[in-house]
């Protein structure tokens, strides 16, 4: 009984450290990886990637500009994010037939040329980057990665290097590949409503973009993104809902 007890306890303090608030919405979420930790995943996962990409890497031509917006919505926005020690980095991708963005744990991101076409502009972008920064300040990624039993046991190992690539991999996995739950992406939504809102990017063209990506869906064409969010209508309800409040911080820092 009494070891009962005492192993109820360890486990409730386990689960109690374990716990973190979420900045911006203020939910509770489960996650036994510490920021830091989030960085170090984030960063293997992303050199591996990147350095088999195709990047477009120089500022001439109409995908060297957007280069330079997709570069420039990412300042706008890191500057603005909640401080957890990330280092915020964006490539542009150069795949026109891949509609899609992610951004792994510690901020690191990739927004493919693709997607270019909905977003239009600047704070199409800024939907779409606010977006997936929610992700990573929200630590989704590394959620996920918690209730994995295989990333436990790699966990209780001594950590080498071998370990840190191989859950590198896992982190783009659970960061990047697969499809986040209605409740992660409700909840990057709304992180990424108030961060474009701050950011001086105007938060009801949400909405508006939001229509131009659902229009794209029909016919069997959902767009890689899209595909792994929630019903448009719930979508846009939840958008409205919190307009008023990230319509304050806009008027507050509109250029
Ligand atoms: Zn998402």
């Amino acid at each position: 009984m009494k070891s009962l007890l005492l192993l109820s306890a360890l486990a409730a303090s386990l689960m109690l450290s374990s716990c973190i608030t979420t900045p911006i919405t203020g939910t509770s979420a489960f996650n036994m990886f510490s920021p830091e930790e989030d960085c170090e995943l984030g960063t293997e996962a992303y050199s591996q990637f990147t350095a088999e990409a195709t990047l477009v890497t120089t500022s001439f031509g109409d995908k060297g500009k957007w280069k330079d917006t997709v570069e420039k919505v990412m300042s706008d926005l890191a500057s603005v994010a909640e401080e957890q020690g990330y280092a915020y980095e964006v490539k542009l991708i150069d795949d026109d037939s891949t509609v899609n963005a992610w951004c792994l744990p510690c901020g690191k991101m990739a927004v493919y040329t693709g997607i270019l076409p909905i977003c239009k502009d600047a704070t199409g972008l800024a939907v779409v980057m606010g977006h997936e920064i929610g992700h990573a300040m929200a630590r989704h990624g590394t959620q996920r990665m918690s209730l994995d039993t295989a990333v436990q046991t790699a966990l209780s190992l001594a950590t080498s290097d071998e370990n840190l690539q191989s859950l590198g991999s896992l982190a783009y996995q659970y960061g990047a590949a697969l499809p986040f739950g209605r409740n992660h992406e409700l909840e990057a939504d709304h992180i990424g409503l108030i961060l474009m809102a701050r950011a001086g990017y105007d938060p009801r063209e949400a909405v508006v973009f939001w229509e131009r990506m659902e229009s794209l869906s029909g016919g069997g064409s959902t767009p890689e993104w899209l595909s792994t969010h929630p019903s448009h209508e719930t979508r846009a309800k939840e958008l409205e809902a919190l307009l008023p409040e990230a319509m304050k911080s806009y008027m507050a820092n509109k250029p």
